[in-house]
Formats: C-alpha cells, structure tokens, sequence
C-alpha cells in the first residue's frame, strides 16, 4: 500500500512539472500561463514583426516563452522574408 501512494504522488506531481502553470525564470515572481505576444526577429538586416504568436507568458514582466516549433516556424519565416528582400515586415503568425 505504502508503494501505491508513493507510486501516485510521483505521477501527480510529475503532472504538475508539465503542466500549464509555471513560474517565471526571469522576475521568479509572475506566473507563466498560455497566451499570445509580439515577437520582433533581426535577421541581415531584415526586421520583421510577428503579432499573435502563441506563447507562455509571464503575467509579471511580460517574458514571452516559446516552444520550439513556435520559435522554428518563426526562424524559417524570417529566413524567408530576407531572401525575398523584405526589410521592414509586419505579419500575423500563422500556424500551420
Ligand atoms: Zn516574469
């Protein structure tokens, strides 16, 4: 019985780790929820501007947290508007 519960609470609070709700690593006092935020990417030269990326965002200081697929899809876009000379750009993401 002893190991069912230890067994249970290990699980629980493995959940939590992963969970939605985390606090930030920048101010250690805001709460990290999902939520959307502008990300500006320097890239040769080019600026370009995604507004509606979907980010964890500190509810304290405003530090955006992105997944890698986010962040990878965001590279490849500002990749891309370089090669096609763009300097100043402003787009909504958009998610594939
Ligand atoms: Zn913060």
């Amino acid at each position: 019985m002893n190991k069912l519960e230890s067994t249970v609470t290990a699980s629980q609070s493995r959940v939590q780790n992963e969970g939605n709700s985390m606090n930030c690593v920048i101010c250690k006092q805001g709460t990290v929820a999902g939520g959307f935020t502008t990300l500006t990417l320097e890239r040769a030269g080019a600026v370009v501007v995604f507004k509606d990326v979907p980010a964890r965002v500190c509810d304290t200081c405003g530090e955006a947290y992105l997944s890698e697929a986010v962040s990878g899809r965001l590279l490849a876009a500002a990749e891309r508007a370089v090669r096609a000379g763009v300097e100043v750009d402003v787009r909504h993401y958009v998610a594939v």
